[in-house]
C-alpha cells in the first residue's frame, strides 16, 4: 500500500454537488481529484426528466444533465477516479483517504457523497433487491410490462416513479402509511388523477412473497388503522420511502446528526474539521434538490479555495 503524493482538493462524490464544486474549483486552477463513489453520477442519474432545474424549459434527463457537468469539469481539469473512500484520517491539517489500497492526501476536502435509498428492513428484504425489489423506477420499470407493481412511499419520489411505472406497468398500487401525500401538490395531483394508479391509503408491507424462483410475487399488506392483513399480487415492489446520507466512512471524526448528515458551520460548508467541507445530500436533510445541491457545492468550492488560499 503506497501514499498518493498530496492533492490540493479531494471531492468525494460526482452529484450535481461533487461536479459542480469540481467545475469551480478546476476552474480556479485547483486541479481537484473527483472521488466518484458508489453511483457515478449521483441519485439523478436514477431519475427520468428534470423539470425543475434552471435553465431547461423542456427538461433535462438527468443523465445528459450529469454528463454536461461532468464534461465540463473535465474542460477546466478535474481528473475523475473509480472507487468509494474506505477509511479516513485528519491529524489537524491533513486528510487522509484510503481507497481500494492507495492512501491519498489532501489539503482540503469537499464531501458531496450524497445519500442512499432507503429500504423498510423486514427480514430477507435485502437478499430481493434485484429479483422484484428496487428502489430505482428508471433502472428497472421497463422490466415489468403488463404486470402490476407497488411503489412504496408518499413523497415526490414514490409520485414520480408512480407515474413513470404507468408506460409499463399493468396497474401501480401507491402503497402509503397515512391518508395524505407528503408530495409537492403538482406531484400528487398529477399521480392521483392517473388512472393506472390506485393509493393504497395507512397501508404498509409487513412481508414479502417471494415464488419458486426466488423473486417477488407479492407483498403482505396491513391497514395501519385495524391492523387487517391480506395479500396483494404484485411483480416487484419499487421503494421510494427517502434516503440516508452516505457518511459511514466519515463519522466519529466529522461531526454529524443523529441521522448522519454532516453538520456544517451555520455561515458556510465548513465542517469541524480544518479543510474539510460538506455539500449536498450528505450533509442536507432539508431541501435534498439537485439544484441546492448544486449550489451547495459551488459554496464548498468557494470554501475551500479561500481556505487554502489562507492556509498553503
Ligand atoms: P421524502 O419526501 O422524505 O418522502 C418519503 C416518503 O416515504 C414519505 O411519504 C414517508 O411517509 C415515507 N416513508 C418513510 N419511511 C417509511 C417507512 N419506514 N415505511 C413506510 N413509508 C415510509 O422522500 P422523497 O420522496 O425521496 O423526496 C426527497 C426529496 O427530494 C424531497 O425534498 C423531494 O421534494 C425531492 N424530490 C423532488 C422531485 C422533483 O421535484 N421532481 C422528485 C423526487 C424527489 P410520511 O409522509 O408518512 O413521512
Amino acid at each position: 500500500m503506497h501514499t498518493h503524493f498530496m492533492e490540493k482538493i479531494v471531492i468525494i462524490g460526482s452529484g450535481c454537488a461533487g461536479l459542480t464544486a469540481a467545475i469551480y474549483t478546476a476552474r480556479a486552477g485547483f486541479k481537484p481529484v473527483v472521488i466518484e463513489g458508489l453511483l457515478p453520477g449521483g441519485q439523478i442519474t436514477t431519475t427520468t426528466t428534470v423539470e425543475n432545474f434552471p435553465g431547461f424549459p423542456d427538461g433535462i434527463e438527468g443523465y445528459d444533465l450529469i454528463d454536461a457537468m461532468r464534461r465540463q469539469a473535465e474542460k477546466f481539469g478535474a481528473q475523475f477516479r473509480a472507487g468509494v473512500v474506505e477509511e479516513f484520517e485528519h491529524d489537524g491539517t491533513l486528510s487522509r483517504l484510503k481507497i481500494e489500497d492507495e492512501w491519498l492526501e489532501t489539503r482540503s476536502l469537499i464531501l458531496a457523497c450524497g445519500a442512499v435509498p432507503r429500504y423498510l428492513g423486514i427480514e430477507g428484504e435485502q437478499s430481493l433487491i434485484g429479483r422484484g425489489l428496487t428502489a430505482c423506477a428508471t433502472c428497472d420499470g421497463a422490466f415489468y410490462r403488463d404486470v402490476p407493481v407497488c411503489v412504496v412511499g408518499g413523497g415526490d419520489s414514490a409520485c414520480e416513479e408512480a407515474q413513470f411505472l404507468t408506460r409499463f406497468a399493468s396497474k401501480v398500487y401507491l402503497v402509503h402509511r397515512r391518508d395524505t401525500l407528503r408530495a409537492s401538490r403538482i406531484m400528487a395531483e398529477r399521480a392521483l388523477a392517473n388512472p393506472k394508479i390506485e393509493p393504497l391509503w395507512n397501508t404498509t408491507i409487513v412481508r414479502y412473497l417471494v415464488n419458486d424462483d426466488g423473486n417477488v410475487r407479492g407483498v403482505v399488506l396491513r391497514d395501519t388503522q385495524n391492523g387487517a392483513e391480506r395479500e396483494l399480487a404484485i411483480e416487484c415492489v419499487f421503494m421510494a420511502i427517502g434516503h440516508d446520507p452516505s457518511s459511514h466512512a466519515f463519522r466519529g471524526k466529522v461531526t454529524t446528526s443523529s441521522e448522519g448528515y454532516i453538520l456544517q458551520s451555520h455561515d458556510s460548508t465548513a465542517t469541524n474539521l480544518a479543510g474539510v467541507f460538506a455539500a449536498g445530500d450528505v450533509a442536507d436533510s432539508r431541501y435534498r434538490q439537485a439544484i441546492t445541491a448544486a449550489g451547495q457545492g459551488c459554496a464548498a468550492a468557494l470554501d475551500a479555495g479561500r481556505y487554502l488560499d489562507a492556509n498553503v
